[in-house]
């Protein structure tokens, strides 16, 4: 019988084990589902054969929840969750929430602001000579100097503020397995540092590293924040990225190139593992945790995404590189999840950071890495990149088809530029996807429409989104179906001043004739293209000046303004 990994004494002893080889800290509630990095990272650790225990947001004013488990004989591991924790706590005007999906009860307060240091402080005060590893979201994008929005300050690495042994940056499996093996055959930290995917510190840097501006330097001088975090994202490849060095004061940051993507065995292997899919008792009995209502059905079919919007952080956290599963490790996923005792026949969504980028990719850079002077989908689809939906549509025909399904859902975002680049499969996707896989409302994001903010934002122009409307429209009027698309927008991104607001609003207006229901303020997040122009003021690819809208009032209205369309 499956069963969770153990949070308390009395699960491990009646397990009959003495002790945890590795113990993870987490500032989400624990559920065993293979959206939830800690439960993914922790299911391989099990799967080589170590004794995992949890700790789920623990009290951090208290020694008591993070010595309850005991010493781990390995390490521990420590991540915020699935989200930074300073965006779990604040919203995009910087006030605090009032609750958290990731909690049980949806109760607001039960992870600390900077989650990561907190945890990884706390363990060093009571486990001084055991091994702390950070990893997870909020680690992977503050491993070098970041400006940090909610402090209005250019941070260090957070791995020098948590006083961790090692980060582990990216989608961190294989990596945390070879940090385990190191570790089991007697091997120390230090021997580690020769791993891919890891941040640490030194006091000289390596002969064959880029040395970045320092800390100092990207602290008093713009331009040279701007310049390092070009060369942080550029050298952001697993096949052709450089290792990278930073000075901080007197210690040298050094993060190795990236981790080689899994191939599609091995992220078939990391999807087959044990997860049970639910949230761990002691956590259900303090209420239901709202984060895992939306996924619990869903498939995970690929990772990775090439689309490289300025404002989103998965390009630089997993990676641009599209990895995808096989058809026959996501049908086994869904029989799987078919015999959940709650399945109802719906299975909520089969995709990844982007719905439409599975099943192919460009072979060059597969070969040789990204291209470093143009991007795969920006400004219009690379000839290389042989767009192809057939995979795609074939695998959702399958999971139709299964006895049990009675529907099979995309949720994932589509981006519309890829279906309209395909020149066979086009009209198919869109039947198919109108047919049986929207209920009533396609969500696509184009984010904006003036032309200048959407090349800031790295999106297609607006005239591709009113091509695949009309499209769209075409194809449920001969379907004799009434569905309808729902736009994500983003007011007072970098670029987006007073005029170029007014222009969303005229869009809105006269082309979407509708009131947007899914309008978010821009948060500059940690290690993004589009929070580096917010603070900068620059486009770092090109150091040409950008107006940013720092002014809280005018950031609300040009949100607002979506609203009052008369
Ligand atoms: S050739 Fe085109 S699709 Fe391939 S990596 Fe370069 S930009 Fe991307």
């Amino acid at each position: 019988m499956k069963t969770q990994l153990p949070m308390t004494k009395t699960e491990i002893e009646s397990l009959g084990w003495k002790e945890l080889d590795v113990i993870l800290v987490t500032g989400d509630a624990y559920v065993d589902h293979p959206s939830f990095g800690v439960a993914l990272i922790a299911r391989v650790l099990e799967d080589i054969g170590l004794k995992v225990g949890i700790i789920s947001q623990p009290d951090w004013k208290t020694p008591h929840d993070i010595t309850r488990l005991g010493r781990p004989k390995l390490f521990f591991g420590v991540t915020a969750g699935n989200v930074d924790s300073m965006v779990a706590n604040y919203t995009a005007s910087r006030r605090k929430r009032k609750t958290d999906a990731y909690t049980p009860g949806g109760l607001f307060g039960k992870r600390p602001d900077r989650a990561t240091i907190v945890y990884s402080n706390l363990i060093k005060r009571y486990f001084k000579d055991v091994p702390i590893i950070i990893g997870g979201i909020e680690a992977s994008l503050r491993r070098l100097a970041h400006y940090d929005w909610w402090s209005n300050s250019v941070r260090r690495s957070i791995l020098l503020d948590s006083k961790a042994d090692l980060l582990v940056y990216g989608m961190a499996e294989k990596t945390i397995v070879q940090v385990a093996n190191i570790l089991i055959n007697g091997g120390t930290i230090e021997d580690c540092f020769k791993l891919r995917g890891v941040v640490y510190w030194t006091r000289e840097p390596p002969n064959d590293a880029l040395i970045l501006p320092s800390l100092e330097k990207v602290k008093a001088d713009k331009l040279e924040y701007a310049k390092a975090f070009k060369t942080f994202y550029l050298e952001n490849d697993p096949i052709r990225g450089k290792k990278l060095a930073q000075l901080h004061g007197t210690q040298w940051v050094i993060q190795n190139p990236p981790q080689f993507p899994l191939n599609q065995k091995e992220l078939d292997h990391i999807y087959d593992l044990n997860y049970t899919r639910e949230v761990h008792p002691e956590c259900l009995k303090k209420g239901r945790v709202k984060a895992i209502e939306t996924v619990k059905f869903s498939i995970t079919s690929h990772r990775g995404c090439y689309g490289g919007c300025a404002f989103c952080a998965i390009t630089i956290h997993q990676g641009n590189l599209v990895v995808w599963r096989s058809k026959k490790s996501i049908i086994k996923e869904a029989k799987r999840i078919a015999n959940l005792k709650d399945f109802k026949g719906v299975i909520s969504d089969v995709g990844g950071p982007t719905a439409n980028m599975y099943g192919y990719e460009c072979i060059k850079k597969m070969k040789q890495g990204t291209c470093k002077e143009r991007m795969c989908i920006f400004p219009d689809v690379c000839p290389s990149l042989k767009v192809d939906h057939s995979k795609y549509i074939e695998l959702l025909d399958e999971l139709k088809k299964l006895p049990e399904v009675k529907k099979v859902f995309v949720a994932s975002g589509i981006r519309h530029d890829l279906v309209l680049a395909d020149k066979d499969y086009k009209d198919l996707f869109i039947t198919k996807i109108s047919k049986d896989h929207v209920s009533g409302q396609l969500k696509l994001a184009p984010e904006h429409s003036d032309s200048k903010v959407l090349k800031l934002m790295r999106k297609p122009s607006i005239k591709k989104f009113i091509e695949f409307q009309k499209k769209f429209q075409e194809i449920n009027k001969k379907l004799r179906k009434k569905q309808y698309i729902i736009v994500y927008l983003i007011a007072a991104h970098p670029g987006s001043g007073k005029k170029e607001a007014l222009k969303l609003r005229e869009f809105v207006k006269n082309e979407l004739k509708y009131r947007p229901q899914q309008v978010q303020i821009f948060t500059p997040t940690p290690s993004t293209i589009s929070t580096t122009m917010y603070y900068t003021g620059l486009d770092p690819f090109t150091n040409e000046k950008v107006f940013v809208e720092k002014s809280e009032k005018n950031r609300r209205w040009q949100k607002e303004i979506l609203f009052h369309l008369k």
